[in-house]
């Protein structure tokens, strides 16, 4: 009965964020911003970074559930055609880490990404010497297993 009306909820929720700007790649980054400064302000004991801090966490907010979606898709555009590469980069470099966890946590299989399509590839462990190639771009790599 409660879980009928949590879906319900839930559904209501992804409807309504559907028609909203939600977390794209400006709000994560202003929300980083966000809690540097409060981390800053922990530090310092100084009350204008929590100031800071909070501005740049209720500017996130306000990009989140907003409805003008083409303005804020313009904005997120914009921050996208000066930072993109670095966005693509740390993404990538979060993909890598993740990977190498689960690689670690994983007995029978690695895990790693591929370097021009960013495609994760599982391979066994325990075969020594092997060739792979990417399924998707057709690259290959030499890897140690
Ligand atoms: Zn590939």
């Amino acid at each position: 009965m409660l879980k009928k009306y949590v879906n319900m909820f839930r559904e209501d929720m992804r409807y309504a964020m559907s028609r909203r700007c939600g977390l794209d790649e400006l709000n994560n980054f202003i929300m980083l911003i966000g809690f540097i400064f409060v981390v800053i302000a922990l530090f310092t004991h100084k009350w204008v970074f929590v100031l800071i801090g909070t501005v740049f966490v209720v500017l996130c907010y306000m990009r989140v559930f907003s409805k003008k979606l083409e303005k804020r898709k313009a904005e997120n555009d914009v921050y996208m055609r000066y930072m993109g590469n670095v966005v693509r980069f740390v993404d990538y470099i979060k993909l890598v880490i993740n990977m190498k966890i689960r690689s670690i946590r994983d007995k029978e299989y690695i895990y790693f990404v591929c370097k021009s399509c960013k495609q994760v590839i599982r391979i066994p462990k325990g075969k020594n010497k092997v060739s792979v190639r990417c399924p998707k771009c057709s690259a290959t790599y030499i890897k140690r297993t």
